[in-house]
């Protein structure tokens, strides 16, 4: 059964069907909630917590939470986005990006953000942690210093390549992307076809021989900023409850 539902959203009335999540019935309203775990065709997994929006006053992520009528949820207030700029900042200083130097610059998605939420320095401590690269495979390489851990790879070798290449080892700070040979990636079945090879959203899985294809300054984000594709599909009028967006 198809049915509809409607729900507010920044203080627009949305509708979704039944069994939709909240980010969701946003994508298809036009209404842009930040994520990076997050990926169409991939399953919801709720680990990165970008998408964090408030649900009836509570905190949840919207790409694992349900879409039910009459719900109200905040996704561009001071408070979520400033909740959202911490995580990204947090990312940040946990790994090792350095942008300037990265072939996925302009078409990363954690710097898309950084631009996005106008960060210029995190202001935590960067962690420097000591990482490791993989970089035995022919065609493919692995440099978990900019790995953010969001699980787009492991689940999208395991259900879109039906390989499983890839899943997460350790606990806390050691936790850590490994592959399922438990060796070098040259020792699996990877290939540089792979749809999981596209799913990283920044730096950490690169395919060699490409590199500075497109020229920096020619690529996605240099032109649009994330979000962008989503937002320029939206028509929706407000229903009287506005927000401030503070976007610093
Ligand atoms: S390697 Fe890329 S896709 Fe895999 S967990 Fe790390 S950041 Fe995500």
């Amino acid at each position: 059964m198809n049915q509809t539902i409607s729900f507010i959203l920044d203080g627009v009335e949305v509708s979704a069907k039944a069994g939709q999540t909240i980010l969701e019935a946003a994508d298809e309203s036009g209404i842009y909630i930040p994520r990076l775990c997050a990926q169409k065709d991939l399953e919801p997994y709720g680990s990165c917590r970008v998408c964090t929006v408030f649900v009836n006053g509570r905190a949840q992520t919207a790409c694992t939470q349900p879409a039910a009528p009459g719900i109200v949820v905040e996704n561009n207030t001071d408070t979520v986005l400033a909740i959202r700029k911490q995580i990204i900042e947090m990312l940040f200083v946990e790994g090792n990006h350095f942008c300037m130097s990265c072939e996925k610059s302009g078409n990363c998605e954690l710097q898309a953000f950084a631009y996005r939420f106008g960060i210029l320095a995190p202001t935590f401590p960067y962690q420097f942690p000591d990482r490791e690269v993989d970089a035995s495979h022919p065609d493919i390489l692995i440099d978990r210093n900019r790995c953010i851990l969001c699980g787009r790879c492991v689940r999208s070798s395991r259900d879109q390549d039906g390989k499983n290449i890839f899943q997460f080892v350790n606990r806390g700070p050691h936790r850590k992307v490994a592959v399922n040979s438990q060796v070098n990636l040259a020792d699996t079945e990877m290939n540089a076809a792979d749809k999981a090879v596209d799913m990283c959203p920044v730096g950490a899985i690169l395919r060699k021989h490409v590199g500075f294809k497109i020229p920096i300054g020619e690529r996605l984000y240099d032109h649009q900023p994330i979000g962008s594709d989503i937002e320029s599909k939206r028509s929706l009028q407000p229903t009287g409850r506005t927000f401030t967006v503070n976007n610093k």
